[in-house]
């Protein structure tokens, strides 16, 4: 068979491997993405989609279908023996801090689907029944052996190797990362089920048990739910080796709700894994996903996180193939995403052990000291927010890392590496104007200075690499960023803020993309690439 050339080779199409093509069609960046099954997973597995997903999902233009496709988690409502002990309205829990402001409960099967389509759509393809077996990797490239489903083997050549194969991944285990943290001892079991019972289908149940939380999650379609929970400590069946009826056995036990299970979609039993790497990338290749984190299901993270390791490398990958950044810019993928995953692990840990934990200790927090106070404290808009802004990831920030520049920004509350705040424009979104897979350059001004001359010559020197755009400095921008004298953000393509600044030139922006992006800049400054994409 022939070799294949590209620059990036795909392992595995779950939907961070899938999300990365995705963007790489954004931006012109030419792939192969192999997977060994035969298509993209029929079962539901993660099912809450979050507001930074979805704003991501909105430079596809696919959010509008997920949203559609989805079901708005629209309460919460908190059961002990049977009874309601409190309902807490989520439907707008984030209202002011994302265009979505809520959690989309949407199976990974669907964002899959969509996401496929999306590459279908533009005349991609993925390789289906095609494993990875092996690979080797110089200064210059990667080779990799790649079997289809007759047993030959395939060799693919690419720039950059990326292993979104999952958390068992061969591209991990050859590049001989580590993958440290822990199991939790107990058995969990998940199921999509119809139900029949007196509770109506527009919350989150919540029932606190003796033993752990049963959790019911409602999905798109009438009294369909996705009921997840654990059994206890001691329960010695094997992943995989137990029948529904002991699952739902469990649910009426630990539940005490009456409730009649008329349809079983799916059901599947796991254990809880937490790890991550020791490091994202070694030479040429990379980890993104599950092959490099894995988390308790608590707070619907993992899917959700893969899709913005992919969205985070995306753009690095593209920028130093196209020649309009030095390579020493993928440093920063490890630099920012690692600390993310290790801090995913802390928190999602910290949630599932006051949820699902076993000890005394635990049991008293959940049945005895947590429900009299829960819907006092839920009541709270901050504590609301809060939560948001957590479970959300709209408050991830890489203000530690070396593409934050910080030189300028000492006088905004908004600081380089943080996600673009949210806010309104003559009614519109700010992310509206974030679609272009550029550099995002605004001016912030009610003056009405000569703002036309700066634009020309953005325009002539940095067409390919920065949009401009000049936005009112409304009360309310202003109150966002916390001044209200004139300034400019530099917005990276992943709309995390570069840097601040209140000069009127253009100095600034030559000195970021020079030595912090390692943009090539000929001596007159104007911009110009060295290699074509
Ligand atoms: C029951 C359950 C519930 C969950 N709930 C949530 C939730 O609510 N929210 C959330 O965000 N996350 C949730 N998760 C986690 C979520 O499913 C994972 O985080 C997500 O699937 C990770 O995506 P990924 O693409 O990184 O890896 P995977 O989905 O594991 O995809 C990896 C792909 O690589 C392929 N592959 C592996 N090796 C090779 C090879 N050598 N060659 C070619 N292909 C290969 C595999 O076949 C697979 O398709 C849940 C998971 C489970 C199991």
């Amino acid at each position: 068979m022939e070799t294949i050339n590209t620059n990036v080779l795909i392992v595995g199409a779950g939907p961070t491997g899938l999300s990365l093509a995705c963007q790489f069609i954004r931006y012109g960046v030419d792939f192969v993405i192999v997977e060994k099954k035969e298509g993209v997973t029929p079962f539901s597995k993660a099912i809450g989609v979050h507001a930074r997903t979805l704003e991501i999902y909105e430079q596809l233009r696919l959010a509008g279908r997920a949203t559609t496709e989805g079901a708005i988690a629209g309460k919460v409502r908190l059961l002990e023996g049977g009874e309601v002990l409190g309902e807490v309205d989520l439907s707008n829990i984030g209202e002011g801090l994302s265009a979505y402001p809520y959690m989309l409960v949407l199976e990974q099967s669907k964002n899959e689907r969509l996401l496929y389509e999306y590459l279908q759509s533009h005349g991609k393809e993925v390789l289906w029944h095609a494993e990875l077996e092996s690979f080797s990797q110089t200064e210059t490239g990667v080779t990799a052996q790649v079997k289809n489903l007759t047993g030959e083997s395939q060799v693919i050549e690419a720039r950059y190797l990326v292993g979104c194969d999952g958390p068992k991944s061969l591209v991990r285990h050859a590049l001989g990362l580590s993958f440290q943290g822990s199991t939790f001892e107990r058995l969990f079991y998940v199921a999509d089920v119809q139900i029949d019972w007196k509770f109506s289908h527009d919350a989150l149940h919540g029932c606190l048990a003796r033993n752990s939380v049963v959790a019911f999650f409602p999905m798109k379609g009438e009294n369909h739910y996705r009921i997840v929970g654990a059994f206890p400590e001691g329960f010695d069946n094997d992943e995989g080796e137990v029948l529904f009826e002991e699952i739902e056995r469990r649910i009426k036990d630990e539940a005490e709700i009456a409730l009649e299970i008329t349809h079983v979609d799916w059901f599947s039993t796991y254990k809880v894994h937490t790890r991550h790497v020791n490091k994202f990338s070694e030479g040429r290749c990379f980890l993104a996903g599950d092959s490099a984190h894995i988390h308790t299901p608590a707070g619907g993270q993992g899917m959700n996180t893969g899709i913005q390791d992919a969205y985070n490398l995306a753009w690095k990958m593209a920028y130093v193939l196209k020649g309009f950044a030095g390579e020493r810019i993928l440093d920063t993928y490890n630099e920012e995403r690692l600390p993310n995953a290790k801090r995913l692990t802390e928190t999602t840990d910290r949630m599932f052990s006051l949820a699902a934990g076993s000890d005394w200790f635990l049991n008293l927090i959940r049945t005895t000291v947590f429900p009299p106070m829960a819907k006092f404290i839920l009541s709270f808009d901050i504590v609301k927010g809060k939560f948001f802004r957590l479970i959300s990831q709209i408050d991830i920030n890489y203000r530690n890392g070396s593409l934050s520049h910080h030189a300028g920004d000492g006088p905004f509350e908004v600081k380089a590496g943080d996600r673009m705040p949210y806010f309104l424009v003559n009614g519109k979104s700010i992310y509206d104007t974030l679609r272009e897979p550029k550099f995002h350059l605004f001016t912030f001004t009610n003056s009405k200075g000569d703002h036309q001359r700066m634009r020309g010559r953005i325009e002539s020197e940095f067409a390919d690499l920065i949009d401009y755009q000049v936005v009112p400095l409304y009360p309310h921008v202003a109150e966002v960023f916390g001044t209200t004298r004139p300034f400019n953000v530099l917005l990276r393509p992943d709309n995390y803020v570069g840097f601040m600044s209140q000069e009127t030139g253009l100095s600034g922006l030559r000195v970021y993309l020079k030595e912090v992006i390692g943009c090539p800049l000929e001596s007159s400054s104007r911009f110009l690439p060295v290699r074509g994409g």
